[in-house]
């Protein structure tokens, strides 16, 4: 009887070990999210958001793959990201989907479980080797899809089907959340950065960018090239087609030199038929082969409104930001330096004739008096 007693004692002893150990498991595991949680309200950008998903969550949860499918239908994630100097292409495990069908089909249902190729193929096609078991997420918010949170595990059992879902439900709430007020606070900073007329930039982002893309090639030992684009004889445009038509130039003439460049470029309408893009890691010569390229594209192009032809030039002026290697700073000038480079040459463009490109030349680190 005795013997008996002393054994329920021990069994009793171990299920409490057990149980203790368990309870101090799961208050490390609530300790951790919390943490990651709280870290995940306090970003305040889109990029920010989508690095701590993809990068800190895997330790915070001890996970081997985590991937973001964004739905993106118009590509407006891709430029705010872009401009931000932030490439969605080059960051594996994001995923950002233009059409919402090609994710319906695969994802907007909640899956927990094994690996299923055809289920999750499309969600972890970054890596080189799938996960065993899988836990896919709709983002939603206010009813309104936002995409889908992929964690992955290499071991089979990490996510099975008959699994408590309160944790994987509760995360992808808050980054729902998350996603939901940063979408919305960049598309506020998108359209104050948009010029209404062409839908490029305007001025105001490449005064809140040009410095920042000065110290980055300045850092990275990379030129950086200023191109300055005037439409010639504009006002007589307006003069012959009415405000309408030179509005319709305007648009056609933004757009044809945007598709000359690279979406990291910068590209701003400056003020009135005046446009300026910043070429990150371009030399000298490379940008004014991109000048005359540019130039040739505009004297192509057919544009007519109410069925007359209206013939359009653009002249340009290049300068170059050439980084000093013994330097380790740019003074504050540089900027202004580099555009106001860019504008006389321009200037010079017209002095010269006009649907020309003509070379500022290089500007230095520092004002070399
Ligand atoms: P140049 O070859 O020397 O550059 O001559 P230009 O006629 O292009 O230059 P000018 O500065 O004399 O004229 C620019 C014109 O651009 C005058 C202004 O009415 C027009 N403009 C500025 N903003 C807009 C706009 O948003 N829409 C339209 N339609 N016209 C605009
Ligand atoms: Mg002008
Ligand atoms: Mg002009």
């Amino acid at each position: 009887m005795e013997e008996d007693l002393a054994t329920d004692l021990v069994v009793l002893q171990s299920h409490l070990e057990s149980m203790f150990e368990r309870v101090q498991q799961n208050s490390v595991i609530l300790q951790k999210f919390r943490a990651f949680e709280i870290r995940l309200l306090k970003l305040n950008s889109l990029s920010d958001i989508i690095d701590h998903l993809l990068e800190d969550a895997k330790n915070y949860f001890d996970l081997d793959v985590i991937s973001i499918c964004l739905i993106d239908e118009v590509g407006e994630i891709a430029k705010t990201l872009n401009d931000n100097g932030y490439s969605p292409r080059s960051k594996s495990g994001l995923m950002l989907q233009g059409r919402k069908e090609s994710l319906k089909a695969t994802a907007v249902q909640r899956y927990i479980g094994v690996y299923d190729q055809s289920q999750c193929a499309s969600l972890f096609q970054h890596l080189d080797r799938p996960p065993a078991s899988v836990a896919i997420t709709p983002l939603t918010r206010h009813g309104k899809y936002l995409g889908t949170l992929n964690l992955g595990s290499y071991q089979l059992d990490r996510f099975a089907d008959n699994m408590a879902m309160d944790f994987i439900e509760h995360l992808s709430s808050v980054v729902s959340v998350c996603l939901e007020n940063n979408l919305h606070v960049e598309e506020i900073r998108r359209i104050t950065y948009l010029d209404a007329l062409t839908g490029v930039n305007n001025r105001r982002f490449l005064e809140q960018r040009i410095d920042e893309e000065l110290n980055r090639c300045q850092r990275n030992a990379e030129p950086l090239s200023c191109q300055f684009f005037d439409i010639d004889f504009f006002k007589s445009v307006n003069d012959k087609h009415g405000h309408q038509g030179g509005d319709r130039v305007l648009s056609l003439v933004a757009a044809a030199i945007r598709e000359q460049l690279r979406d990291s470029d910068i590209f701003v309408r400056y003020g009135g038929e005046e446009f300026v893009a910043l070429l990150s890691n371009t030399n000298e010569s490379k940008a004014l082969e991109i000048a005359e390229r540019v130039r040739k594209a505009i004297q192509a192009l057919a544009i007519a409104f109410d069925g007359t032809p209206i013939p359009v030039t653009v002249s340009i002026g290049v300068s170059t930001y050439q980084p000093d290697s013994t330097s380790i700073s740019i003074d504050e000038e540089a900027a202004t330096r580099l555009v106001k480079s860019a504008d006389s040459a321009l200037y010079r463009a017209k002095r010269n004739g006009r649907n020309r490109v003509e070379n500022g030349g290089v500007v230095l680190d520092r004002q070399v008096l």
